[in-house]
């Protein structure tokens, strides 16, 4: 299926699936942007461009963890929304909690700004 939303073009052909949940299919387009595909056979079929944020959300109950942190990276382990590292298991700060003085010990502990 093909269509045009606000300018952009989806295409369930040409995006790479990542996850199926019932009638709905996540995919990625190359640029990144995400969308969810349903199929209902009792209705028309949709597209609906979505965010990172409610890309993860939506495969957090779909893919299992390696699956996840390949495709979405670690959030950030403060505000749990900005892409943060795809690099460390354990997850960083995004740089807007890291800016607010956010912090992370050796252990991996999280820290407010007036921690010290
Ligand atoms: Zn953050």
């Amino acid at each position: 299926m093909r269509k045009v939303i606000d300018g952009k073009r989806y295409d369930t052909q040409t995006a790479r699936e990542l996850g199926v949940l019932g009638d709905t299919t996540l995919f990625i387009k190359v640029t990144g942007q995400f969308f969810l595909y349903q199929n209902n056979p009792h209705k028309w079929p949709t597209i609906t461009p979505i965010s990172w944020e409610q890309a993860r959300a939506w495969a957090m109950g779909v893919l299992d963890h390696d699956d996840l942190v390949d495709q979405f990276g670690n959030p950030c382990r403060v505000c749990n929304k900005v892409k943060a590292s795809t690099d460390n298991n354990y997850g960083k700060l995004c740089q807007t909690c890291e800016d607010m003085g956010y912090w992370v010990d050796k252990d991996g502990n999280t820290h407010a700004p007036d921690d010290k």
